[in-house]
Formats: C-alpha cells, structure tokens, sequence
C-alpha cells in the first residue's frame, strides 16, 4: 500500500499454487491446503482470516519449514525455499507452541539464537525489543513460571530480534488482555513498519484483523477466496462465504428471485434494487449489509417490515426486523440519532451496489 515504508532490505513472500496433503497410512490423504496463490509485497503486512480448520496453520508452517511442501513453490525475494531446512529460510516465526529452553531465563533464550550466530550486539538488541514490547520484566524470569501471555509476548519478541525479512504470526496477541493487546498491536506495527518485516499475522479476531494488515487474505476450504484491502473485501466481496465471514455485525443474506433486471424480490412483499445484471427469473442468495439498509423514502423500491428490538450501541443502533415470508430477521445499522421504535412498521431499502447476489448452491457472487 502506498504507506507502506519500504526498506531496502524488505523482500517479496510469493506462494505459488501451494498444496498440501495429509498422507495418513490406511487412510486417504487430507486435501489441507488446495493451490494458494499469494504475492506479498515487501514490508507488507497481510492478516490470514478463516474458519477454524481452514489450513491457515498450515500454510504457515510450510513457509517456516515446519511442515513439508506437497507441490507448488514458495519464494523470498528470487529464491525458492521449499527445499531449505527451517534454519536457513531467512523467516521469524512467533508461535508459541515453540519450546522455550527451560535452564536460561527469558533473557538467555532470546540472546541464544542470536549469540550462536554470532550476532555481536545481542545483548542490546534483545534489551531494545524487550523494551519497545513492554517486557523487560520478563527478561530475568525462567520459562516455567510465565503465564500464557507472557510466554507470547516472549514468542513475539523472539521472532523480532532475529530482524528476519520475513515474519510469521500466529495469533500473537490472543492472551494478552485487552489494554496490554491494543498496546503490543500498536507497537508490533510500528516495528513492522520500521524495519520492513514482509508479514503474514494468523488471527481470528478481525478487529485486530484491520487495524493491523495491509491486505486481507479471506481463506476458506483451503483455498484463498479473496484478497485485498479491507474495503476492497468489505465492499466488493467475491463469494458469499467471504460477505458473511468479513463484516460486524453479520451481513444479511435471504433468499430472493431476481425480478426484472436491475430489481430482486425478497419475502412475500418486497422488491430491492441491484446492481446485478443477473436475468430475471434467477433464484439468488441476496446479501445486504447491515449498514447499508436504511429506511426507504416514498416510491423506492423497498422492503416492508416490523422493528421487533431496537438496540442503542453507542456510537449506532442496531434494530431486528421481521420481514414476511423470510425464515429469518434481518439486521439494520442506524445512526446514533434514528431511533427506531419497536412494533414500528418501516420499509427498508439499499443503494444498488450494496445489494449483492449470490449463486443460492457455492455462494459465488452474480454480478
Ligand atoms: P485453526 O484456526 O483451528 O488453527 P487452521 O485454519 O490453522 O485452523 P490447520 O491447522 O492448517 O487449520 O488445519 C487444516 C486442516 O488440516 C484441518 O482439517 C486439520 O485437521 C488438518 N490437519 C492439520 N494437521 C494435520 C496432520 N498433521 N495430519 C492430518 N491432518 C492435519
């Protein structure tokens, strides 16, 4: 992105039609990872959302050199690594599931790495990234005694002080409480953005999600369904998994049949405008987000309701609609100055291009 500072050091991370297959003996071989296509720039940081299961770990461990390369080819900068022990990939990995070595503090495990590779200012540089990561508190302390969040704080800092050109994070903040988390994220990307670290951060939270990437890498099933910015995900989602997965509060997604082009119905009595030139007569999955409904003014297509709760959430609210002949109610965003109240008969409507369709069988999108 164009804010990123990119240092001269900084170097691209390209998977290329990466596979991965679990061979299990008398068992047929999981299919984890199905042919990813992904070029990182340098010095950008990409968060990998997805589903529990979805082969995220993987893809990270298979760029660490922790998990075996079924086919397809993974690159820094112009050099192929699948063939590299993990040790010479060039690539920090912060999970925590890594051993710390129990006989030396955290001080000593985050200098051990470094001393053995001769690094003169070891000692310096470990006290720097301690500091910048609010954890020189830890540095005297054995690996038994930690709490779970300290133990990744010292995950994290132990990628960072090997300055590696290329940085894996898997859920590096998920122990930490919310206070030390907004802290450690904050500086965990003004380091990123110093010293250029070409960056894949794992995260369930998405949230954390798109304070911090550049990019998004939206993964389900093993594959990548898309990646971009998060506006570019948010207000163009490529399938219907990826509008329902990005997105809070949920998008709302019912099923329609498109009407006469440029229109779709939904429930028993409503029309929506689309920006879709699917041919009517098409039963489709209709995606509106909730902040992208709104109240109809006269004569606009819309869809007829009941406010059954009203929310106020501070900064918005949040009102649940019944709309007749849907299965489900819908969600509505309002402004923190519409209130809505319950019982309250509206009719709701969307701009065009926020009503999305979708292939009711795969959710692909129906432009
Ligand atoms: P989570 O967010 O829960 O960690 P993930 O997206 O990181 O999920 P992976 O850990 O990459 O998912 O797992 C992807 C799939 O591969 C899962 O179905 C998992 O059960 C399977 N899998 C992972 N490791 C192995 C293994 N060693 N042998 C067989 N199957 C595996």
């Amino acid at each position: 992105s164009a804010t990123t500072v990119i240092q001269p050091t900084a170097k691209a991370l390209v998977l290329d039609n990466l596979h991965k297959r679990y061979e299990s003996r008398g068992r047929e071989a999981f299919h984890a990872v199905k042919g990813i296509d992904l070029h990182i720039e340098p010095g950008e940081l990409v968060a990998l959302l997805g589903p529990s299961g979805c082969g995220k770990t993987t893809t990270l461990r298979m760029i660490a050199g922790l998990e075996t390369v079924t086919s397809g080819d993974i690159r820094i900068g112009d050099r192929s690594i699948p063939h590299l022990p993990p040790g010479k990939r060039d690539v920090g990995v912060g999970f925590e599931s890594y051993a710390l070595y129990p006989p030396l503090d955290v001080e000593g495990n985050l200098s051990y790495g470094l001393k053995a590779r001769g690094v003169k200012d070891a000692d310096a540089r470990v006290r720097a990234i301690a500091e910048r990561l609010e954890m020189t508190d830890l540095l005297p302390l054995r690996p038994a005694g930690l709490s779970s969040g300290q133990k990744q704080r010292v995950a994290l800092a132990r990628a960072l002080v090997r300055n590696p050109p290329v940085l894996l994070l898997d859920e590096p903040l998920s122990h930490l409480d919310a206070a030390q988390r907004q802290r450690v994220r904050r500086e965990l990307k003004v380091l990123q953005r110093e010293f250029g670290y070409t960056t894949i951060v794992v995260t369930h939270d998405q949230l954390e999600a798109l304070s911090l990437a550049d990019r998004l890498a939206v993964m389900d099933g093993g594959i990548i369904q898309q990646f971009g910015t998060a506006d570019e995900i948010f207000d163009d989602p490529a399938n219907r998994f990826v509008a329902d997965f990005v997105g809070e509060p949920k998008i709302n997604l019912v099923e329609g049949v498109v009407d006469r082009p440029g229109t779709v119905r939904v429930g028993r009595d409503g029309v929506l405008p689309t920006s879709s030139a699917a041919a009517a007569g098409t039963a489709v999955t209709v995606g509106v987000r909730p902040q992208d409904a709104r109240i109809a003014g006269a004569g606009e297509a819309s869809v007829p309701g009941e406010v059954l709760v009203y929310e106020n959430v501070l900064e918005f609210g949040l009102a649940t609609v019944r709309v007749e002949g849907l299965d489900s109610s819908v969600v509505v965003q309002t402004p923190a100055d519409v209130t809505y109240r319950r019982g309250e008969a509206i009719r709701l409507t969307a701009p065009p291009e926020r009503v999305y369709l979708f292939e009711p069988e795969g959710g692909a999108r129906v432009r």
